[in-house]
C-alpha cells in the first residue's frame, strides 16, 4: 500500500517535523490553514478513529497536546483548533488517521461551520433512534 503519510514517517517523502516520540509524529501541513499548520499522525498506519486501538489513540492524543504546547510557547499560538476529518464524507483525503492543529489569532476571520437547528420532534427522533433515554 503507498500511503503518502507513511512514506514522510519512513523518510521516503521529505517534511517539516515539529515534534516526534516513539509512536506520534508531526510535522506542517503543506496547504495550511493558517501559519503552523499542523498534522499530528501515528507512526503505524491506522486509517480511522474505528480502525485505530484505543491505546494507540491516547497516545496520539498525548502527541497532540504536546505539539500544541509546543505551538504555544514556541511561535506564540495564543489557541488553535483541533479537528479530525473521519471518513471520506467527512473531508477525509489522506487514510492515515491525523489531527490538524489549525492556529488561530484574534484577526484571522476563519469561520467554522454554520449551524442549523432542529425542528419541532427532530431532536427527540434522533435520540430515540439513538436508544439514549434520560
Ligand atoms: P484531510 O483532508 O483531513 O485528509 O487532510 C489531509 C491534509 O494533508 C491536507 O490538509 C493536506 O494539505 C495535507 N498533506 C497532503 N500531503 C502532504 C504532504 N506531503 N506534506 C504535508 N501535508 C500534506
Ligand atoms: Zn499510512
Amino acid at each position: 500500500m503507498d500511503c503518502i503519510f507513511c512514506n514522510i514517517i519512513k523518510g521516503h517523502v521529505p517534511s517539516h517535523k515539529v515534534y516526534e516520540d516513539d509512536n506520534s509524529f508531526a510535522f506542517l501541513d503543506i496547504a495550511p490553514v493558517s501559519k503552523g499548520h499542523v498534522l499530528v499522525i501515528p507512526k503505524k498506519h491506522y486509517v480511522n478513529l474505528e480502525d485505530i486501538p484505543e491505546e494507540e489513540l491516547a497516545l496520539l492524543i498525548k502527541a497532540v497536546k504536546n505539539t500544541g504546547k509546543i505551538l504555544k510557547e514556541k511561535i506564540n499560538v495564543k489557541g488553535y483548533n483541533v479537528q479530525e476529518n473521519n471518513d471520506p464524507v467527512a473531508g477525509q483525503i489522506v487514510p492515515h488517521i491525523h489531527f490538524h492543529i489549525i492556529p488561530r489569532s484574534d484577526d484571522d476571520g476563519l469561520k467554522l461551520w454554520p449551524q442549523e437547528g432542529y425542528d419541532e420532534g427532530e431532536a427527540e427522533e434522533i435520540i430515540k433512534q439513538l436508544k439514549i433515554t434520560n
